[in-house]
């Protein structure tokens, strides 16, 4: 499937250029720091926390670099690091990668053009706009005409700063994410079409002042759904390379947090054109800001957790919102966890799970079968939970997954309650990560994920999915989080503000 995939963005790709002869012999450097941070965090995103890849271990897990051979272009591959969203990023690891970023440039000598695989909503320590400064930095080594191009997570928010050094930019169409591969791609695609025929492209930015959390911008369902759909078709226009619209990504309190669209003009002479187009789509998605809401049902954990109880369809999923670790929560919060222990229910509740790498260690001490007796979580989110204390039996122990060497679990079962403990913080997205501690969420009546919307895999197989507005570093009530930088107005922290496009 992936193969066929690739071979027709390949034929596309080689024709969408004009004489793939021109590229012949060219060069180009790839790179990426790929990071969503979350300020209201009290954790950091740290240098042990990020997969870096170099040189050729770059190429063999990317599929875009094929069009790149088939046109003779030579990809050099510098650091890509990509951290699982998380607290800001410690300086000291930005630092390394930046300067490792730098030196590999300079190393690769003159070149045609850089694919920069970015997230869009990295932030680090001691930077008032570490991306802004990264690419700062890189114009300073290969200078003004040497073409940029960036894929990026819809979730990003891009400075102008930073939009200012690059030349051409896409970034995902589907929140649940479905379209990574072909993003990455595209940028690339518009790279090589670019130095092919020697364009010199043009982005036209709207900035639209609105914090909205993904789990109110999803682009399977309207308002977003048909805003989103007019994206392929405006591709198609003359003079346009690409249009993109960021939702942008709420729980990072700085003064780039927003909607954004971008529209990229194959030269300056339809900068009006992708000017208009930009306006018109920003336009509609003010319009709409109202009517992002929810997709599935929502309110306290208590009420959803009895309403998953007397639901009759099966499975039901309930996201523990405030403690969503796909968008930078330390996943430690015990205050559903605090709750389960003070229901009884025969039926069978699994929480999914619990970042605790003491706990983990003390479970790991101990035998299957055995009972154990610890505290658990709330180390992290000290600000919205706190430890509890809880007595299990150990049901499932694994030092490390087959999926990743780093990635241990044990199951508990505390009064009748299955509840997963980990040693590293990450998150139930996929059937593979419950496989991998030997479970299937269908065998259980209520699953409680620390998710906010539930990724493709789950969301495509729940019968019943809930939201759980708990309290966290991920709240969804947006009105009311302790916003300092952000820009104001800004909707809805402003309800009743006036915007208009300059
Ligand atoms: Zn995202």
């Amino acid at each position: 499937m992936l193969r066929s995939m690739i071979a027709c963005m390949l034929l596309f790709s080689l024709t969408a250029f004009g004489n793939t002869n021109s590229l012949a012999g060219k060069r180009i450097v790839t790179l990426g720091v790929r990071n969503e941070s979350n300020t209201f965090s009290t954790a950091h995103t740290k240098l042990s926390d990020f997969k870096v890849r170099r040189g050729n271990e770059v190429l063999q897990t990317e599929t875009w670099d094929e069009v790149c051979a088939a046109a003779g272009v030579q990809v050099i591959p510098v650091l890509h690091a990509y951290a699982w969203p998380g607290g800001v990023v410690e300086k000291k690891a930005f630092d390394q990668f930046m300067q490792e970023i730098l030196a590999g440039i300079r190393k690769a000598g003159k070149i045609d053009g850089i694919y920069m695989d970015m997230h869009g909503a990295l932030h680090a320590e001691g930077y008032a706009d570490a991306q802004a400064t990264l690419i700062k930095e890189i114009r300073k080594i290969v200078g003004s005409k040497v073409l940029i191009s960036g894929s990026f997570d819809l979730h990003g928010n891009l400075s102008a700063d930073f939009v200012d050094n690059i030349n051409i930019l896409s970034a995902y169409r589907t929140a649940p994410h479905r379209d990574e591969v072909e993003t990455r791609q595209r940028a690339v695609n518009m790279l090589l079409e670019a130095m092919d025929k020697q364009l010199n492209p043009v982005i036209e930015t709207v900035t639209i002042p609105i914090l909205v959390p993904g789990e109110k911008s999803i682009t399977e369902i309207e308002p977003l759904k048909s805003i989103y759909a007019q994206l392929p078709g405006l591709c198609t226009q003359e003079g346009i390379m690409d249009a993109s619209i960021f939702a942008g990504y709420c729980w990072a309190d700085l003064s780039r947090s927003a909607m954004r669209v971008f529209v990229v003009a194959r030269s300056s002479a339809y900068q009006q054109q992708a000017r208009k187009a930009a306006a018109i789509l920003a336009q509609q998605i003010w319009n709409a800001r109202a009517s992002m809401q929810l997709n599935v049902p929502s309110g306290s954990f208590p009420e959803m957790f009895t309403k998953a109880l007397n639901d009759k369809a099966g499975t039901v999923f309930i996201s523990d919102s405030g403690d969503n670790t796909t968008a930078g929560a330390p996943g430690d919060n015990t205050q559903v966890l605090d709750h389960l222990l003070k229901q009884t229910t025969e039926l069978k509740v699994l929480l999914a799970g619990m970042v605790d790498p003491e706990a983990f260690k003390a479970c790991m001490a101990k035998q299957k079968n055995d009972e154990i007796t610890l505290t658990l979580g709330g180390r992290i989110d000290y600000k919205f939970s706190k430890p509890v204390t809880i007595k299990g039996r150990i049901v499932f122990q694994s030092p490390q997954s087959e999926i990743d060497k780093k990635r241990g679990a044990v199951l508990l079962n505390i009064e009748g309650v299955s509840v997963v403990i980990l040693n590293d913080r990450r998150s139930f997205t996929q059937l593979i990560d419950f496989k991998d501690i030997g479970l299937n969420p269908m065998d259980f009546k209520v699953v409680i994920v620390k998710l906010g919307y539930l990724f493709p895999e789950l969301a495509d197989i729940a019968p019943l999915s809930l939201m759980a507005l708990t309290a966290g570093f991920c709240n969804l009530d947006i009105p009311n989080l302790p916003y300092k930088q952000v820009t104001r107005p800004a909707y809805p922290l402003d309800p009743d503000m006036v915007w208009k496009i300059d």
